[in-house]
């Protein structure tokens, strides 16, 4: 059968990296390559005591069609713990989706055409390089350090006609890097000064080491700015909770579009999620989830310190599940990753991150499922091998 493909499901293609990465399910093979979660922060005991309730008490409504915009209750919750940031969220503001992958994908609708100018960081993630690349945008990469994005690349030239910038300020997937409070004043003044939409993805926000947070860019400019918020990493992402946090024009477009999409994110774990938030569950069960990464974030510096050769460079994340490696730029991360299967440890190449001007002597690391002895021998297999390339 000659499947009459669409142009735009024509254009995609299934990644290579992916195949290859295929075999790290196998349990002898170390693996920094997943962006999961720890499975062993998901909360069972709390999920099995609010869907008992649920179903007991309300059955009826949780397995019926809900509103497209979310359970009421859940948006008051949200527009309120926002509150608290700096700038009012009214629970108008607040649209539910079905995990915050489904809110890139309702705003690439709505904000993107054919040739549209999308302002992305230098790297960025990958899967909103996925969600936005359907629509077929002109990105511009703009330049960023080891601390984020520049404002200062953020010209006039660059900003004339674009639709969005996309920042990811808070433990950047992939780099775990944090944007300092003073760019992302500086960002908000630009969003201002000249009216562009910012989408500021945010699920790692939560996951600060030393639990202090730094104020998010729409609490610096609330007209301009598109919030995306997830439980999927202070919860667990197979619930597919996500949010964005908007104004009621912008909401109103992804209403529209979400009811073409899927009518509205599921009744059931909204309720589920609602019964577990609103008794303050969070605030005992997030501190555990940064003391674990924290532990594993250092259990893997130590291991880079101890087994990686000169000339090889890595970020020390303050927050959030990456650590960014720029290997001597002689080496190529994919054709190491091969290499690295056969060793039985991966990762994920840098490459795929950008969305112009890749970097191939980039990779990305994810310390939080391994155990902390096994980072130290997965770094120590990778070390060896790096040394060993560069070695000839
Ligand atoms: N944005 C970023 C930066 C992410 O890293 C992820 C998850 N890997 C997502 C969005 C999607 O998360 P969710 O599970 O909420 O759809």
């Amino acid at each position: 059968m000659q499947w009459p493909f669409s142009r735009r499901a024509k254009a995609l293609t299934s990644s290579a990296i992916r195949e290859i990465l295929k075999v790290t399910e196998q349990p002898d093979v170390i693996s920094f390559a997943g962006g999961l979660p720890s499975a062993a922060t998901f909360p069972v005991e709390a999920m099995q005591v609010a869907t008992r309730k649920v179903l007991g008490e309300q059955a009826e409504s949780a397995l019926q069609y809900g509103p497209s915009e979310g359970l009421g209750k859940l948006r008051e919750w949200i527009a309120k713990e926002y509150s608290r940031d700096g700038a009012e969220v009214r629970p108008s503001q607040v649209l539910l989706t079905t995990g915050s992958q489904q809110a890139l994908d309702l705003i690439a609708k709505a904000l993107i055409d054919p040739g549209s100018r999308v302002l992305v960081e230098t790297p960025t993630y990958l899967g909103a390089l996925q969600a936005f690349s359907l629509f077929e945008p002109e990105y511009v990469s703009v330049a960023s350090d080891e601390q984020g994005l520049l404002p200062e690349a953020l010209t006039p030239e660059v900003i004339e006609g674009a639709r969005f910038l996309y920042a990811l300020p808070n433990f950047q997937n992939p780099t775990g890097r944090r944007l300092p409070l003073a760019r992302r004043e500086a960002l908000a003044a630009i969003a201002r000064e000249h009216d562009l939409p910012i989408v500021e993805d945010d699920p790692y926000g939560e996951l600060d080491y030393q639990g202090e947070r730094l104020a998010s860019l729409r609490s610096l400019a609330p007209k301009q700015v598109i919030h995306l918020g997830s439980f999927s990493k202070v919860l667990a992402p197979g619930l597919r909770l996500g949010y964005v946090i908007a104004d009621d024009p912008l909401i109103a477009k992804l209403v529209q579009i979400k009811q073409a999409a899927d009518l509205h994110t599921p009744s059931f774990t909204q309720q589920v999620i609602y019964e577990i938030v609103s008794q303050g569950f969070l605030t005992g069960h997030i501190p555990g989830i940064r003391a674990l990464y924290a532990e594993r974030c250092r259990a893997m510096l130590a291991a880079l310190e101890k087994h990686m050769p000169a000339g090889v460079h890595w970020n020390r994340p303050e927050g959030g599940m990456f650590i960014w490696v720029t290997l001597p730029e002689s080496l190529d991360s994919t054709e190491l990753l091969t290499e690295a299967i056969r060793e039985r440890v991966a990762f994920v190449p840098g490459a795929p991150f950008y969305a112009t001007a890749p970097q191939p002597n980039t990779l990305r690391l994810s310390f939080v499922t391994v155990e902390p002895a096994r980072i130290g021998e997965g770094i120590q297999r990778l070390g060896r091998l790096v040394a060993r390339q560069l070695g000839g």
